[in-house]
């Protein structure tokens, strides 16, 4: 099995509900290890540039205002198939269809206020761990 990395972030829902502690305590006991991680508050422009793809979705303006709403903690989880095994963890994107031991069933607000996000891809992951991390913060 590979050891992969992975871009975590833990939403403003999840955030200001104090829930950082245990949605970590999940990905944990799932595996996948805690290399990096910092508490920043994005903006409306690093929060659209980061959810560019969705620009022309209907819920793009309501996505960014959301994840801009409060600040987000940001971290990169190592471990065996990590993107796929954080994927799992985190549950489907609508808590209502996530699987009950999930994030999502367990700490989701709702569609959008989904408590966390995850890279869906290895070339994804990349891209995204390092549009926050400078590889010297990333410590494993
Ligand atoms: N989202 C939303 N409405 C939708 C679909 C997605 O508000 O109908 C938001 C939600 O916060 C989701 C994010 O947009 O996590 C990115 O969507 P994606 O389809 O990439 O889902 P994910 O990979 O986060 O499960």
């Amino acid at each position: 099995m590979a050891i992969e990395r992975t871009l975590s972030i833990l939403k403003p829902d999840a955030t200001r509900r104090n829930l950082t502690g245990k949605i970590n305590a999940l990905f944990e006991e799932a595996g996948l290890r805690i290399v990096a991680q910092k508490r920043i508050q994005l903006t409306e422009a690093t929060a659209g540039q980061f959810y560019a793809v969705h620009k022309e979705r209907p819920f793009y303006g309501s996505l960014v205002a959301s994840m801009i709403s409060a600040p987000v903690v940001v971290q990169v989880l190592e471990g065996e198939n990590a993107v796929l095994a954080h994927r799992g963890v985190m549950g489907a994107t609508d808590p209502k269809k996530a699987e009950p031991h999930t994030v999502r069933a367990q700490f989701a607000e709702s569609i959008e206020a989904n408590s966390v996000h995850g890279s869906d891809s290895l070339e994804n992951a990349a891209t995204e761990i390092a549009f926050f991390f400078a590889g010297t913060e990333i410590l494993p």
